[in-house]
C-alpha cells in the first residue's frame, strides 16, 4: 500500500503530479482554491520531453494542438534572421514540440483526476505535512506537496518570506484567427526588437496565440493601466513592418500576463514537505520553462519519495540554466543572423539538456 499524498494546486504542476504518484500506487488527495478547473490564460509549448512523460501518464495533449516543425526569427523590418527545424529535435527525443491552449492542456490533465475544488489552504504546517483550509477544516498525509504556483502559500510557510520579484517585462496576449498563413500551420513567429517582442503561434484550430513582450517603463506599470493596451502597443510597435501592423490591427481583448522571478535554491522542503512548478521556481515565460519543468518535477518526484531533499537538489542542478536564461528574458533581446543548421543542432541539445527525464534516457 502507497503513502499519503496531499498536493495543494491543480496547475498543470499538481495535476501531473496526481497522475505520476497515483500510477506509483500512492494515495493522493488534491486540493485546489477555485470552484472549478482554471483554465484562464495564453497557451504553452510542451517540449519532447514533457509529451514524452505525458504519453507515459496517459495524458498526452498533442491532439489538441499544433504540432510545430518551424521557429522563425524575425527582424522587425520584414528580415528573416533565423529558421529553427523543430523536427531534428522531434527526430532524436522521439516526440513533437506542440504548442496549446492552458485550458486544453489542464482540460486533458484533470480527466479522472478527483480535485477536491474550493479547498483553499490558508496555512500549513510543513514538519507535520498538514494544511489548514478556509473552512477550518484540517487535512494532513505522510507528504504534502506545494503546487501552488507563484503565490505559494506552503513556500510562505517553509521559507517565511515571499523571495518572488517581478521583472520589467509583461505579456500582453490574446487569440486571433490571423495571421491566416499561421493558422492550422507548423510555423511559430519571434519578431524582436528594441522595442520588445511579438510572438505568433498556431495553437490549435483555427487559433492563434499572438503577443507582445514590452518592458515597463519606471514608474509606469504598463501592465496596469493601460485602458486600451491595443493603441499603446500601436504606438510602441508602429514602426515595424510585415506580420505585426497586420496582427495589430485584428487583435482585441489583450490581456496582460506580468513576469515573475526568483532565484532556485539548492533545496526549499523540509521534512515531509516539499514543492513544485512555481511554486519551487517562478520564472518569466522566455524558452517556455514553466509548464515544462512542473512537469519534469512531477516525474521526478514520484521516483523520489524517499529522498525528498535528494528530488530537489537534482531539480535545483538541472533547473539552473534555464532559470538564468529565463529570467534574463533573452528570448526579448533583438535577434541576430544566425544560421539555421547550428540553431536546430543548439535547439535540439537544448531540448535534452532542460529535461531530467530526457537526459535519463540512451540519446
Ligand atoms: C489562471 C492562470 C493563468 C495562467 N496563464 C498563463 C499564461 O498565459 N502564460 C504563461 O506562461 N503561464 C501562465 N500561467 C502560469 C503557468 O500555468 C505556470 O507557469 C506553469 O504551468 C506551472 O504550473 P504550476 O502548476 O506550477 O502553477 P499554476 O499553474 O500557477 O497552478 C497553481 C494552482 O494552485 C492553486 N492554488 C494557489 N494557491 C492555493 C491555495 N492557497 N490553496 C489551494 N490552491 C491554491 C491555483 O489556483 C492554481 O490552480 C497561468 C497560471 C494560472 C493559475
Amino acid at each position: 500500500m502507497g503513502i499519503r499524498i496531499v498536493i495543494i494546486g491543480a496547475g498543470p504542476g499538481g495535476l501531473t503530479a496526481a497522475r505520476s504518484l497515483t500510477a506509483a500506487g500512492h494515495r493522493v488527495r488534491i486540493l485546489e482554491q477555485a470552484p472549478a478547473l482554471r483554465t484562464s490564460g495564453g497557451s504553452v509549448t510542451l517540449w519532447p520531453g514533457s509529451i514524452r512523460i505525458l504519453r507515459e501518464l496517459g495524458a498526452d495533449p498533442s491532439d489538441l494542438g499544433s504540432r510545430l516543425t518551424r521557429l522563425e526569427g524575425w527582424a522587425p523590418d520584414g528580415e528573416r534572421l533565423m529558421t529553427i527545424d523543430l523536427t531534428r529535435a522531434e527526430r532524436a527525443h522521439g516526440a513533437p514540440s506542440v504548442h496549446l491552449t492552458r485550458r486544453a492542456l489542464a482540460e486533458r490533465l484533470a480527466e479522472g483526476v478527483p480535485v477536491e475544488y474550493g479547498s483553499e489552504v490558508v496555512a500549513v504546517a510543513p514538519e507535520r505535512a498538514e494544511v489548514t483550509l478556509a473552512d477550518g477544516r484540517t487535512i494532513s498525509g505522510d507528504v504534502l506537496v506545494g503546487a501552488d504556483g507563484r503565490d505559494s502559500a506552503v513556500r510562505r510557510a517553509l521559507w517565511r518570506e515571499d523571495p518572488a520579484e517581478r521583472t520589467p517585462w509583461v505579456t500582453w496576449q490574446t487569440f486571433a484567427g490571423a495571421p491566416e498563413e499561421l493558422v492550422g500551420s507548423g510555423r511559430s513567429l519571434v519578431i524582436t526588437g528594441e522595442e520588445g517582442m511579438c510572438g505568433l503561434s498556431p495553437a490549435g484550430p483555427g487559433r492563434v496565440l499572438c503577443w507582445f513582450e514590452v518592458r515597463t517603463a519606471p514608474g509606469r506599470p504598463l501592465w496596469l493601466d493601460e485602458a486600451d493596451p491595443v493603441v499603446r502597443l500601436k504606438e510602441v510597435f508602429g514602426g515595424w513592418r510585415g506580420l505585426v501592423p497586420e496582427v495589430l490591427s485584428v487583435v482585441t481583448d489583450l490581456e496582460a500576463f506580468p513576469h515573475w522571478r526568483h532565484k532556485v535554491p539548492r533545496t526549499w522542503g523540509r521534512g515531509p514537505t516539499t514543492l513544485l512548478g512555481d511554486a519551487a521556481h517562478t520564472m518569466p515565460p522566455s524558452l517556455a520553462p514553466g509548464t515544462n519543468q512542473a512537469v519534469e518535477d512531477a516525474w521526478l518526484l514520484a521516483r523520489s519519495l524517499s529522498d525528498l531533499r535528494g528530488y530537489e537538489r537534482t531539480r535545483a542542478g538541472q533547473l539552473r540554466l534555464p532559470a538564468r536564461l529565463a529570467g534574463a528574458e533573452i528570448t526579448n533581446q533583438p535577434g541576430r543572423r544566425v544560421p539555421g543548421g547550428l540553431m536546430s543542432t543548439l535547439y535540439s541539445w537544448w531540448i535534452r539538456r532542460s529535461s531530467g527525464y530526457l537526459s535519463s534516457r540512451p540519446g
